[in-house]
């Protein structure tokens, strides 16, 4: 009997691929060439993966230690940003426009809100090379703004103290998402569409050089074998896999604060405030509304080192002070506001702030996607897009993205 050689992961998907290159055939695999693929963590980036992966017909295992959105996860939480403008960083820019192509499609498709467009406001003091390099790359990804003078500022929100404000750019293709129900209704999605789900933890079974990887370790005590895998684990990746990753993804602290507004008061409802983002001393951000959490004020700096497993997640009395004082003198309508909530959250930062998607160096059908350096969040569905069509084509990630630029040396943003 004449024997058929056993195609590699990547060539049986390569022809998968150039199967579906006829309209027709877009996004089908036949059953014989259906591909396995299991991603773990049902973050941000790894939700959104996973369902790219079944839509382009794939047969996929979602696995996730505490479930989509938990406490621990980067992506818990009530609400993140979206916006494009992102300085020089073209990638993030063009990256945010798919994204909010995406976030919408599929708020149709599931009939709910996730993104509220209220916009994003961001107030420009002296330094104005951020936001002036952002401006022609928002118009070439085709995201709508406005450039507004320090004058319109103050006149169109009294509620700002505008001080020292000399111009802003609002963006009006901008807003937030609910980010722990997004991560939710991802998975909601997912399994209506016929993936499968299991909250275990998972690590890599043994990686031998130069070949595939067989299967997973789960903490029930079983193996779980794929023809792919993903790990997109958040602030646990380096942990995970301490020879390639290691501390390339530090996770630090971070302290989000809600405010309680003034009963009946509607200036700092989201009906009367956008998203505001203010690059004046360091980046302080905050978002109106949050479907009535309160009145939410981050600061962006990096704070202390932070472990996501064990980390209490109780606020600092300093941080907060900072954050009041911070209230009073730009929302003094807010001066003395009640904390009505507080989170502790973590980044996962990548020392140059760029996400990480590339293939593990030696091992050719195991992919690693984090490094959402406190801004992960709003891209999740591009990114998801993005590592289904690497995996199941084999293509490079975007240099921006790979490995390599450590061995190059990588630099940080700021
Ligand atoms: C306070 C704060 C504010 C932010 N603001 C914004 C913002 O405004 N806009 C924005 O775009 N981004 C923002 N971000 C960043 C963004 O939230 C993150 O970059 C993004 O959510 C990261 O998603 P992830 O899927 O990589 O990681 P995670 O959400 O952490 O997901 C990883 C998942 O892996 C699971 N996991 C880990 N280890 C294992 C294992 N061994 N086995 C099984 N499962 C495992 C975890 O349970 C988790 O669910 C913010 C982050 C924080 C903390």
């Amino acid at each position: 009997m004449k024997r058929i050689p056993r195609r590699s992961f990547l060539e049986s998907c390569a022809a998968a691929t150039a199967l579906g290159g006829s309209p027709l055939l877009k996004g089908w695999v036949p059953m014989s060439k259906q591909r396995h693929v299991v991603v773990v963590g049902a973050g941000a980036f790894g939700g959104w993966t996973a369902l790219h992966l079944l839509r382009r017909g794939a047969r996929v295992t979602l696995v996730d230690a505490w479930g989509p959105g938990n406490s621990r996860a980067s992506s818990g939480g009530e609400t993140r940003v979206i916006r494009g403008t992102y300085g020089p960083r073209a990638i993030y820019t063009h990256l945010t426009a798919r994204a909010l192509q995406l976030w919408k499609e599929n708020e149709r498709r599931w009939h709910r809100q996730l993104y509220h467009p209220i916009g994003v406001l961001w107030l420009v003091e002296n330094d104005e090379a951020y936001e002036k390099a952002a401006l022609p790359l928002l118009k070439e990804a085709g995201l709508a703004f406005e450039e507004l003078s320090g004058a319109e500022t103050a006149r169109r929100y009294p509620q700002i103290n505008c001080e020292q404000v000399r111009w802003a750019i609002f963006e009006n293709d901008a807003g937030y998402l609910t980010a722990r129900r997004a991560c939710a209704a991802v998975l909601e999605g997912f399994l209506a569409e016929g993936g499968e789900y299991r909250q275990l933890a998972a690590e890599p079974g043994p990686q031998v050089a130069g070949a595939e990887l067989r299967g997973i370790k789960l903490s029930d005590g079983t193996t779980l074998a794929a023809d792919a895998f993903v790990f997109a684990c958040g602030p646990w990746l380096g942990r995970l896999f301490p020879d390639v990753i290691g501390d390339r993804v530090r996770a630090t602290r971070q302290e989000v604060f809600f405010f309680g507004t003034p009963p009946g008061d509607q200036r700092f409802t989201e009906q009367a405030l956008p998203v505001w983002a203010d690059h004046g001393r360091g980046f302080i951000y905050g978002i109106p509304g949050n479907e009535w959490r309160g009145f939410k004020v981050a600061d962006d700096t990096r704070g202390p080192p932070f472990d996501p497993t064990t980390g209490e997640r109780l606020p600092t009395p300093a941080v907060l002070q900072s954050a009041r004082e911070y209230l009073a003198f730009r929302f003094p309508g807010l001066k003395d506001a009640p904390l009505v909530e507080a989170r502790v959250c973590q980044y996962e930062n990548s020392p140059d702030e760029h996400f990480i998607v590339d293939r593990h160096p030696a091992t050719a059908n195991l992919w690693l996607v984090g490094g959402g350096s406190g801004h992960g969040f709003k891209h999740g569905p591009a990114v998801g897009e993005l590592v289904a069509k690497l995996v199941l084509t084999g293509e490079a990630a975007p240099p921006e993205f790979r490995l390599s630029r450590f061995d190059a040396g990588a630099t940080p943003r700021r």
